[in-house]
């Protein structure tokens, strides 16, 4: 019976410091909850204090990566003015200016790029106001597309001129793409004082895409293949530019 009441005594001992261990427990469990819940709420207000900061910050890098590069699309020749007349006897400005439109297709896929054109028709235009279009837009590049003639019927292969230093990058990058794509004689990257070139302030080359001249070159020139293949090595020489300047800017 002692032993009982004894038991019971200690029972009743023993659960009295469970109890207050269980309410220290809930207490405890409840102080951290809250310590935590207004950490949170801290956090929470600081991140809506940095959110701003933050949405901007997110914003320039987006700015960064999503920068959009002004590509002016010059169509050499037009209207009154067809450039020679190819083996064919197809004149230059045409093949010019299906060339240039696929381009212009090509990069408006990409929203990396804005492009305009300085004509999209068989327009004359002239040579200080394609110069001045490029310019006044504050274009990142312009690239000018020709096609080659000679009185040898048998000269052939492609050449990219440029006239600055700022140019030197872009003329090397699409005149190899071009040349791996066509296959057509590499004549090079050459320096040319060509009026376009020298009245452009930005990056600006001339692409002779082949010899209009030499037969072989006009009919893959005047070829649907052949102006995709052409239009595609041009946008991929220009992607390989535009990253590289942004990976050294
Ligand atoms: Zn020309």
């Amino acid at each position: 019976m002692i032993r009982h009441r004894r038991s019971k005594k200690i029972a009743r001992f023993a659960v009295l410091p469970l109890v207050l261990l269980v309410l220290m427990g809930v207490v405890l469990i409840a102080a951290s909850q809250f310590t935590k819940n207004s950490g949170e709420m801290t956090k929470a207000l600081d991140g809506r204090e940095e959110e701003p900061a933050q949405v901007s910050s997110g914003n320039a890098e987006t700015e960064i990566a999503k920068e959009t590069f002004k590509i002016m699309i010059d169509a050499g020749h037009g209207g009154k003015d067809p450039g020679a007349p190819g083996a064919s006897g197809v004149e230059e400005k045409v093949s010019n200016l299906a060339i240039a439109l696929k381009v212009n297709e090509l990069l408006r896929q990409d929203p990396m790029f804005e492009v305009r054109m300085t004509r999209t028709d068989d327009t004359f235009v002239e040579i200080e106001d394609r110069s001045a279009m490029a310019n006044d837009w504050d274009a990142d590049v312009l690239l000018s597309i020709h096609g080659n003639s000679y009185e040898d019927g048998s000269v052939s292969g492609s050449e990219t001129f440029y006239r600055y230093d700022n140019g030197l990058a872009l003329a090397t990058s699409i005149h190899q793409k071009l040349v791996d794509a066509m296959g057509f004689r590499d004549r090079g990257v050459r320096l040319n004082e060509l009026k376009v070139l020298t009245l452009s302030q930005m990056p600006a080359i001339l692409i002779e895409t082949g010899y209009l001249t030499n037969a072989a070159e006009e009919a893959v020139i005047l070829s649907e293949e052949g102006q995709n293949k052409m239009a595609q090595a041009i946008v991929d020489g220009l992607k390989q530019f535009v990253q590289q300047s942004a990976a050294t800017k």
